[in-house]
């Protein structure tokens, strides 16, 4: 078998890893963990992991990942983590188990959907607390959440949920997650049932950490932590997690020695982008055979640390590597860790192989 380069080495036992220790974590304050897979583009391999290793349900923001997940026999129950497109209802409520929803009006045709396909499917009501990503504002949460599930005949209200971390950044604090449980504390008397709430993700962790997280919310659904064992929103390598989990390898295929500021007349790069140019005289560079479509540069983490990423176009990477004691030749692999961004490029992209080691 050839080997094809760039490529993605996944490492299963970091992953498996990862996810008992969350797992744990989760439990032991009883939270059901739902293993988020979107960023591993629904790895089958690295959904059933996680699966085999702690996580009671399986989340994915896109309907197709689900039914790949579906497609490839990886025991579920799934969610549907993004509020679902109106278009996507009759293919979702088949799928997912479980549903974020945001709007009253999709709310009532996931209700027609299920009672048409009879099928068991749970709603969970999204509130934004202030990070300005999905669900309703807080300030009407309980009113306009008490009046949908007054109209619902098939489909079940379980629960509510919020997402931080996301569009705003905002952390999640003992405020926003006790403004979520008052909110669920007045439903339920409304309601007369138990709700659960779906408060946490990765950057959640922390609080569960420190013992923070007030009692009361009762699922958390991460990705990062597991797949990457980092925290963007925290600004953090989880300490008790590894993060050899996914590694990119790329080869070099040029090494000179240039100038550090382009000769010529200045137009912008292949991106529209101006770049910026500091004069450090002559460099030592190589070129790397990946580019702006297998990754997020600026999210390239180099295992030397003296390696300075440079730029990027669609299929050169531009390293400095004046800085390095090491020799550089052409044909050699060079590896880095990536931010979750990056990561999610590299999954994604048809041209970056992923391989498995063990
Ligand atoms: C992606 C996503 C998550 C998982 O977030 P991580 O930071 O990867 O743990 C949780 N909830 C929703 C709604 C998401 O879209």
């Amino acid at each position: 078998m050839s080997i094809f380069f760039p490529r993605v080495v996944i490492n299963i036992d970091s992953i498996a890893y990862n996810t008992q220790k969350i797992a744990e974590i989760c439990h032991s304050n009883d939270i059901e963990l739902v293993g988020v897979t979107k960023l591993a583009l629904a790895n089958p391999e690295i959904a059933r992991v996680m699966r085999k290793n702690g996580v009671d349900k399986l989340g994915d923001s896109r309907l197709k990942n689900i039914i790949k997940l579906y497609e490839n026999n990886v025991p579920g129950p799934y969610q549907l983590l993004r509020i679902p497109m109106i278009s996507e209802l009759p293919l979702a409520v088949k799928y997912a188990d479980e549903i974020l929803v945001s709007m009253p009006e999709t709310a009532y045709e996931i209700d027609k959907i299920v009672g048409e396909l009879q099928k068991n499917v749970q709603i969970i009501y999204m509130i934004d607390v202030g990070d300005l990503r999905e669900g309703v504002w807080y300030e009407h949460a309980i009113s306009e959440i008490y009046e949908v599930s007054k109209q619902l005949k098939f489909a079940r209200l379980v629960g509510i949920g919020t997402n931080v971390g996301c569009y705003g950044g905002v952390l999640p604090t003992k405020e926003n997650m006790n403004m979520l449980l008052s909110i669920k504390n007045e439903l339920e008397k409304l309601l007369g049932y138990e709700l659960k709430v779906s408060g946490g993700s990765t950057v959640t962790l922390k609080m569960l950490e420190e013992g923070s997280l007030p009692k009361g919310i009762n699922q958390f659904r991460v990705g990062e932590g597991i797949i990457l064992g980092t925290d963007a929103t925290g600004d953090r390598d989880i300490p008790y997690l590894k993060q050899d989990t996914v590694i990119l390898e790329a080869e070099v295929v040029e090494v000179d020695y240039k100038p550090s500021v382009p000769v010529g007349e200045l137009g912008k790069d292949a991106f529209g982008r101006t770049p910026h140019f500091e004069d450090k005289g002559y460099r030592k560079r190589i070129i790397l055979a990946v580019g702006e479509q297998d990754v997020k540069p600026d999210g390239l983490i180099p295992f030397d640390k003296n390696i300075k990423v440079l730029h990027a176009s669609s299929d050169h990477l531009i390293i400095d590597v004046t800085d390095c004691d090491r020799e550089f030749h052409v044909g050699d692999i060079l590896k880095f860790r990536m931010s979750y961004g990056c990561a999610l490029r590299a999954f994604t992209s048809p041209y970056v192989e992923k391989l498995f080691v063990v």
